[in-house]
Parts: structure tokens; sequence; C-alpha cells
């Protein structure tokens, strides 16, 4: 750890238990002013949704009320939602930190943004206005569908760079492509948020889209999208050090694993207001990628997420993420990147179905569908059955799209 976010630290854990009645109750019985060292930090107790969940509505304000200007909320889709405070200062640093990202992908004041993402209590769409705003950027404030409006206001204002989910850039892209406007769509960059999403269906945005596509990170917990982004042609993220620090634990065991292996990212923000958070764990999973990029940042990078650890699945006894049946997908000619897995448990066993889009004719559909099946057991060791569906069968979404269904139980 560097000095300067030690020093930034320890200042935050000086005060946390005056400001947050949250970390008051949370560190009852432990001196935050303890923490003399890395490995004191280290033993602090992590944060988990769960905790956030618990401080509904408003506990985890540190900051007093009239230095309060605003509240996001993640989405209450498994529960009680999470409510965050922001102070302006949080507001203007999450706003810096996304103009950053901008400017890391080289978007800049010429740029017309075209911002899909819903407005409102959750950080997505505002957070994209925000950078663009203190950019200079001309924001074209959609939010999520009316797919008709949004290629007409595409093409009438000739926006340059499209921010949305992957899914719904897939979508727009498909539309596009079927309606025959691709030369009158100006979009020369595309930045996706909010899911993992794999190479093939990047490269099928990329090419429909005519655009180059950069990964933001981020999460309403810890400010927003916005915390970090790809550099031109690299896929590792960089993030913001100044604001953020990151460790990488092991999700079984909690324990702080060394840098460039990959587990669970856990979060501490250096300089947050109105909601500080230490140590919080994100569920997603990646690594810190050691080394100085070739790009000359001097911002650290994490690897583009693997997965979330709760969305891993254990089927016969093998740990099953997203990201494997994508890459197996990658693999396969012909198939296309949408697809939807179920698990059902028949007759004693587990089986795992893998629908999958293509767009070859329905005769060949049992050979592509034995080359799915081959590259799965290649990667895996796993039998599954695959099942080749027509493009466009897979359901489509604006916000995140659900492909694993576990049946099971
Ligand atoms: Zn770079």
């Amino acid at each position: 750890m560097k000095p300067e976010t030690f020093a930034q630290i320890t200042a935050l854990l000086a005060t946390i238990k005056e400001k947050s009645t949250f970390y008051a109750e949370k560190y009852a019985d432990i001196d935050p002013r303890d923490v003399k060292t890395l490995t004191d930090f280290q033993a602090l107790p992590l944060t988990t949704k769960e905790d956030l969940r618990n401080a509904y509505p408003l506990k985890l304000q540190a900051a007093p009320e009239e230095k309060i200007v605003r509240i996001h909320s993640s989405s209450g889709t498994t529960g009680t939602p999470v409510i965050i405070p922001y102070t302006a200062k949080d507001v203007q640093d999450w706003a810096i930190m996304f103009k950053r990202c901008y400017e890391m992908a080289g978007i800049t004041n010429l740029d017309r943004i075209h911002i899909t993402p819903g407005y409102g209590l959750w950080t997505a769409g505002i957070g994209f206005q925000l950078g663009a705003e203190l950019l200079g950027a001309m924001a074209i404030p959609m939010g999520p569908g009316n797919t008709d409006k949004q290629l007409q206001m595409m093409q009438d204002l000739q926006s340059t760079v499209l921010c949305a989910t992957s899914s719904y850039a897939l979508l727009l892209a498909e539309i596009i492509a079927e309606r025959g406007i691709k030369d009158k769509i100006k979009l020369r960059k595309g930045v996706i948020g909010s899911e993992r999403w794999g190479e093939k269906m990047r490269r099928r945005i990329a090419d429909e889209l005519g655009v180059q596509l950069y990964d933001i990170y981020g999460l309403t917990e810890i400010y927003g999208p916005g915390i970090g982004i790809n550099c031109e042609d690299q896929a590792p993220m960089h993030y913001w050090d100044d604001y953020l620090y990151f460790e990488i634990i092991d999700p079984e065991t909690g324990e702080v694993l060394p840098e460039g292996e990959s587990g669970e990212l856990v979060i501490t923000t250096l300089c947050k207001e109105g909601a500080p958070l230490i140590r919080y764990r994100t569920h997603d999973l990646t690594r810190i990628v050691p080394g100085q990029c070739s790009c000359g940042s001097p911002f650290p990078r994490i690897e583009t997420l693997i997965g979330r650890s709760d969305d891993m699945i254990k089927v016969k006894g093998v740990n099953i993420f997203p990201a494997h049946i994508e890459e197996s997908l990658a693999f396969v000619e012909g198939a296309s990147s949408e697809y939807q897995v179920m698990i059902d448990h028949l007759f004693g066993k587990d089986i795992m179905t893998v629908f999958f889009e293509t767009a070859l004719p329905e005769e060949r559909h049992p050979e592509v569908e034995q080359a799915l099946h081959s590259a799965i057991k290649a990667k895996l060791g796993l039998s599954v059955v695959p099942k080749a569906v027509p493009i466009g069968d897979l359901p489509r979404s604006e916000k995140k799209t659900k492909r694993i269904f576990d049946n099971r139980y």
C-alpha cells in the first residue's frame, strides 16, 4: 500500500465511530485508531451488503443532515434496498472520476453522449450525465426503453458515444442492422457497464455498431459507475486509487490474497463523506494486475470481471461461472454470444442445458451443438445438453440479463 493511501485510511478511521452510527455499532468492540499497520487494517471485519441492508433507511449517514444533498439506492429485488447518502463533495468526486473514465476512453468535449441507463434512485444514468457535463460534452439523457425514439435521436443528433448495458447495446446493434441504417449512425465509442459480458458479444456489438468498446466499472454502494474503466485496446480496467483502496480476498476464508491472484474485490472509500465504507465486499471476482500499463497511466488495474462470487454454481462438483460458458461459446464457429443455462435435477442427477443462438439453418444445428458440447467438455470436464435456437429467440433486457437458472432446489 502507498504511504499516502495508508495516511488517508488512518485519517478515515480516526473519526469513523463519531461520524457514523453504523460503524460505531459495527466496531463496538474495536478502536479503529489502533490500526497502525497494513496487517492491523486487514484484520478489521469486512462490511457486507447484509450489513448495509440492516442499516436501512439512513443509518449509514456519516455527515450532518445539512451536508447531505441526495441519496441513491441499489435495487431491492432481493430484499430491503440499500440507501447511500451523498454530500456535495461526494457528488463532485464521483463526477471527477467519471470524467476521467471518459477521458481514458478518448472521449472529448466535442462528443455527444447518448445515455440509455435509467435515471432515478439508482446511480446509472445520473453518473454518466455528471461525468459528461464535467467533461463539457453534450449529454443526451435518453434513459432506457422506446427503441424507436432512441434510434431517431441517435440519427438526428448524431450521437457519437453510446452508454448502455451490454444487452441493450446488442439489442440496438441488432435493430440497426435489421433496418439497414448503419450508415446514418455516427457512433464511434461505446461505454458499457453494469454486467459481465463475453468476448464474442463484445466483438458483435463492436462490429455491428462500428465502435470501440470500453467496460466501465462501479457499484451503487461505492459512488456508482465510473470508479474504473479500461484503456485503449487493453482488457484490464484502471481504477482511481486516490479515491479508493482495492483488496482481493479469498471469498471462502476472507483472507487477503497476494497481488495478482484472483478472488473477491473488497473496496475501502478513502474520502467519501456521506457514507464511507471500510472493507466492503463487492462479490465481484477479479484480480489486481501487477505492473504498469503500456498506456503510461499511473493508475493501477484490475482484470475484467470473471463473475460474481454469488453467481458461481456447482454442477456435478464443478464450479461454473458465466465466463466459462461465454468463453466456450467463443470457440464455436456459428454460435452467437447469447445463451441461457438451465440446471435441473432429473432421475437422480444434475442436467445442465445450454441454450444458445445461432444464425445457421436448422439442419446444421446438430453440428454446432456437438461443437459446443466438446468445447465445454474440454474446458470444464462436464457433459452438458446443448440446444441451438434461432437468433432473437432468447430474451434481451435493458437491465441485467439473467442467464443462469438453477431449478434444482
Ligand atoms: Zn492503460
